[in-house]
């Protein structure tokens, strides 16, 4: 019996396990470690930040999962991987051994500390509802004078589609109060990686929401006014800036497979690591070469080729590639109604845009629900 650890429950690893439902490998133990037992889908959060969803209907039941494809899961975080000796440390100081181990743990961000505002990363995505939970609270008690800020870090599709959903839900909560919102990108444009329309169509859709936006420029956190801690008085930052991989990947003391400059485990095409083939990665956390940008569209067409390859590897079988697509769809919503859809050099916007989205976003969670 071979042991078969997936570390991490993000969207490929959802997806080995889904495929695992239907036809587990022969001859394996599937243990599935995460921190926590909702896992979210990035797709569907700026929506929940919005209040268009429910948590639970924007995250994966991971006990539930495990326990339909016949795995144990274990609530633990990976503190450590000694591949020498094919063990896992646990941040709570146990250990797991492997035959096989997959790594989908995503990846972080690096917010910098800042005392005078209430900062927001978003990711880890797990940990944002409890923080976003506790703002949505304190916001519906706010007293005092003048109006909030909110500011997005990161002009990518994270900053701007977090900033427009959580901008309409304080709107929504309090229309008795003002909220000044900004988002402020290092580049010079925003949505770099997008074409031209849905640029036009981003920044109109911030103009309607009254969000001035700032390019080519760092934020600094504005000085509190006055010396309370309550929401008007302070700076809501959303820190969406771009991936970074967890520190213990970034540490060779704490991390012995092959890593690139930035701490992503580097994988073959095959989605296994270069330097100990019983170690797959794939999703955030990976770097194949070169590198492809960190997007869930990328962990989720990973999905199928990791469950096959995996299962392959368990059954001496022969491994398949993936091949990443060069062009996908994208749809980013605008918090009103409204997305803006993009492939290629195409792009194009309406009401129309948002319900495909949230029928393609329904479909994907559909998948997970298993009752
Ligand atoms: C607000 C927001 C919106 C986004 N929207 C989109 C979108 O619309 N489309 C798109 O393509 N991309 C989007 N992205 C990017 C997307 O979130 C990531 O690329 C995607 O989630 C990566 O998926 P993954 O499977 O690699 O890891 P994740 O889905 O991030 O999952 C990682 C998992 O690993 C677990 N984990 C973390 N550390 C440890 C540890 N030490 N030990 C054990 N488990 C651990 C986590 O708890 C989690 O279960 C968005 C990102 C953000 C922040």
């Amino acid at each position: 019996m071979k042991r078969v650890v997936l570390a991490g429950a993000g969207h490929a690893h959802a997806l080995v396990l889904l495929d695992w439902m239907r036809r587990p490998p022969r001859g394996a133990e599937v243990v599935l470690v995460s921190p926590q037992p909702r896992a979210p889908y990035s797709g569907m959060v700026p929506g929940w930040l919005a209040g268009a969803y429910r948590f639970d209907e924007v995250s994966i039941d991971v006990p539930a999962l495990c326990a339909a494809a016949g795995a144990r899961w274990v609530e633990g975080e990976v503190h450590a991987l000694d591949a020498a000796q094919r063990r896992l440390v646990l941040a709570d100081g146990r250990t797991i051994d492997y035959d096989l181990l997959s790594l989908n743990v995503g990846s972080t961000l690096d917010p910098p500390t800042a005392p005078g505002a209430t900062l927001l990363a978003l990711r880890p995505l797990a940990r944002l509802q409890a923080r976003w939970d506790e703002v949505l609270a304190r916001w519906q008690r706010a007293e005092g004078p003048g109006a909030l800020r909110l500011t997005a870090v990161g002009g990518g599709a994270a900053g701007f589609e977090s900033l427009l959903g959580a901008l309409a839900r304080l709107r929504e909560l309090r229309p008795d109060r003002a909220v000044e919102a900004r988002l402020v990108t290092r580049s010079a444009s925003l949505l770099p990686s997008f074409p031209a329309g849905a640029v036009r169509a981003a920044e109109a859709a911030l103009a309607r929401a009254a969000v001035a936006l700032q390019t080519s420029a760092e934020w600094r956190a504005e000085p509190p006014r006055g010396d309370d801690d309550r929401l008007p008085a302070r700076e809501l930052v959303l820190w969406a800036t771009g991936a970074v991989a967890h520190a213990w990947q970034r540490d060779p003391s704490r991390c012995s497979v092959a890593v690139g400059e930035a701490g992503f485990v580097r994988i073959d095409d095959r989605l296994r690591s270069v330097s100990h083939p019983e170690v797959f990665a794939a999703g955030d956390c990976a770097d194949s070469a070169p590198p492809l940008p960190k997007a869930g569209v990328y962990a989720v067409r990973m999905g199928p080729v990791l469950a096959a390859n995996l299962r392959a590897a368990v059954e001496g079988a022969a491994l398949r590639r993936y091949v990443p697509q060069r062009r996908f769809l994208t749809l980013l919503a605008t918090g009103d109604g409204r997305a803006i859809a993009a492939r290629g050099r195409w792009a194009a916007e309406g009401r129309w845009a948002w319900r495909w989205k949230d029928r393609i976003d329904r479909g994907f969670m559909a998948r997970f629900a298993l009752r």
